[in-house]
């Protein structure tokens, strides 16, 4: 028996389309319920930020996370196969009007994702202030919160309908399957076959 943690919403949809592929039988959570049993598989229905933590503390031996989360978070789990399901892109956005001035000492940026925004800013050797926000994350720059933001892009139409537009990409995303590390060792069959065979009907 294996325990999968899954991110509410499309991601989870699209996973539990992959079990249904392989394994050719429904997969489907009841009304609010957020587990669901099968005979090989115990899924469990969690936030998308929080599938690391469910897979770090082995409440699940295995899950389906984003690679922007993973990158956030940078917790020591096992990153087994990216699904290519999910894609987006994480990056910086600023008033149409406004140009990235690299030359400024300090950025101030709202982001959801601190960690990575730090990392990039500092990579470019640039000072920042980062103002960290739970949502609505393009209203900030509009009403002088901060310079800009670091959001995730899909269509870019969030961006758009609020006057932004993104000025650099800093990292490609896409939904990955991970593992935690004593699982990994205490299963290694089970995962690596179930590894096996989502590699076969993704690719
Ligand atoms: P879009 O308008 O299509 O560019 O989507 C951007 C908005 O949707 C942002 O506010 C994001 O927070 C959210 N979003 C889009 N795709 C994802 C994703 N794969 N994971 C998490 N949030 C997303």
């Amino acid at each position: 028996m294996l325990s999968v943690a899954l991110p509410k919403g499309r991601i989870a949809e699209e996973t539990l389309e992959i079990f249904e592929k392989i394994f050719g039988e429904a997969f489907r959570f009841d009304d609010r319920k957020l587990i669901l049993e099968t005979e090989g598989f115990k899924f469990l229905l969690v936030r998308n930020q929080d599938v690391p933590a469910y897979v770090l503390h082995q409440a699940a031996d295995i899950g389906v996370v984003g690679l922007d989360v993973l990158e956030e978070k940078d917790e020591d789990l096992i990153r087994l196969l990216d699904l290519k399901i999910g894609k987006c892109k994480v990056c910086v956005g600023i008033a149409n009007d406004k140009k990235l001035d690299y030359s400024l000492p300090e950025i101030t940026i709202a982001t959801k994702m601190s960690n990575i925004s730090q990392r990039y800013f500092s990579k470019k050797a640039m000072g920042v202030k980062i103002i960290k926000l739970y949502g609505s994350i393009e209203l900030a720059p509009l009403v002088g919160l901060s310079d800009a933001i670091v959001d995730i892009v899909d269509t870019g139409n969030t961006m758009k309908q609020n006057g932004l537009k993104v000025v650099e990409t800093i990292m490609d995303s896409s939904a990955y399957l991970i593992a935690n590390k004593n699982s990994f060792i205490e299963k290694k069959e089970e995962i690596i076959s179930l590894y096996e065979k989502i590699n076969n009907v993704i690719s």
